[in-house]
């Protein structure tokens, strides 16, 4: 690139430029396809209670069943999703996965919550809330048995559009989560103005104490949730010592490839997660 004056190299740019266009195109074709053909699905990560190990609710967790590719993970493909518009209809398929689980769930396990993410495009663009209200009259599910993970981040872009969002969301009656919780750049006083029931504190912050034995940032976090009444999940929990220091602290709930990896539907059967 320094060189670009010079032919060859500047033919070599316009090339991987071109490259990277049709592959990003390529890539919108399949995502399209994808949604259409429903190879979107939910995998399910459980969390459980710290102090009992029980389990009390899973993450939904976007997975994309590519043809070719196999399963992909979020990092594949919702980048592109947010930029080409077509969240919302990823939104909408999770809602409609999670729905259909919880209303599947709901006999033998009435106190399990489902938890899902909702991008920022979500809040500025709410047409899910339809779909949502729809689902939980459809299914005749318990709105607080739905946990809709936010992130600080999502709400800094435009909070005029966030807080009438929210005020309907609270009127549904379903569960707000502060997700990846003192990774993004807004100011404490958010807290008090999204009221949200759950703080999730970022595996990086578990993983520091891990690293460095430095507990200060992370006992913090923890106080600052208990202290604002809120639910309290620790998230990316690998090591037993780090599951113990959360108890420790006073940390609710935990979810971590310690005790369970997100799972698609049939090894959640087949493992026996829902019947213990
Ligand atoms: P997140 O919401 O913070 O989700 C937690 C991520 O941590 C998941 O990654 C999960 O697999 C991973 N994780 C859980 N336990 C551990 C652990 O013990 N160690 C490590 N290293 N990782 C752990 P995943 O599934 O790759 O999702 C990444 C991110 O993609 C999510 O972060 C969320 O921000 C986004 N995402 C996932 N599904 C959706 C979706 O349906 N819609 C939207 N808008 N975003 C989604
Ligand atoms: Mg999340
Ligand atoms: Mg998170
Ligand atoms: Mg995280």
């Amino acid at each position: 690139k320094a060189k670009a004056a010079n032919g060859p190299e500047l033919v070599y740019f316009d090339d991987s430029l071109q490259s990277e266009q049709k592959y990003r195109f390529n890539l919108e074709q399949a995502i399209k396809t994808g949604l259409n053909s429903g190879q979107f699905v939910a995998a399910y990560q459980p969390i459980f209670s710290v102090n009992e190990q029980t389990l009390v609710g899973f993450e939904a967790l976007a997975r994309w069943q590519h043809p070719e590719r196999g399963l992909l993970g979020p990092g594949e493909f919702i980048p592109l999703m947010e930029e080409r518009g077509l969240i919302s209809q990823l939104t909408e398929q999770m809602l409609t996965h999670v729905a259909l689980q919880l209303s599947s769930w709901q006999l033998q396990h009435p106190a399990l919550f489902v938890s899902l993410n909702l991008s920022a495009l979500d809040i500025q663009k709410p047409v899910f809330i339809e779909k949502l209200t729809s689902l939980i009259t459809t299914y005749g599910l318990s709105a607080d048995r739905i946990v809709l993970e936010i992130t600080e981040s999502l709400l800094l872009c435009d909070w005029q559009k966030a807080s009438p969002v929210l005020e309907s969301l609270r009127a549904l009656g379903v569960r707000l989560a502060l997700d990846d919780f003192g990774t993004g750049y807004s100011s404490l006083s958010y807290l008090h103005r999204i009221n949200a029931d759950k703080l999730k504190i970022d595996r990086s912050f578990i993983e520091h104490w891990s690293r460095t034995g430095d507990a200060r940032l992370l006992k913090t976090m923890v106080q600052l949730g208990i202290n604002m009444n809120m639910t309290v999940i620790a998230e990316g929990i690998e090591r037993v010592e780090e599951l113990d220091f959360l108890r420790q602290l006073g940390s609710e709930q935990y979810q971590g490839f310690l005790t369970a990896r997100p799972m698609l539907l049939d090894e959640l059967e087949r493992d026996g997660w829902l019947l213990r």
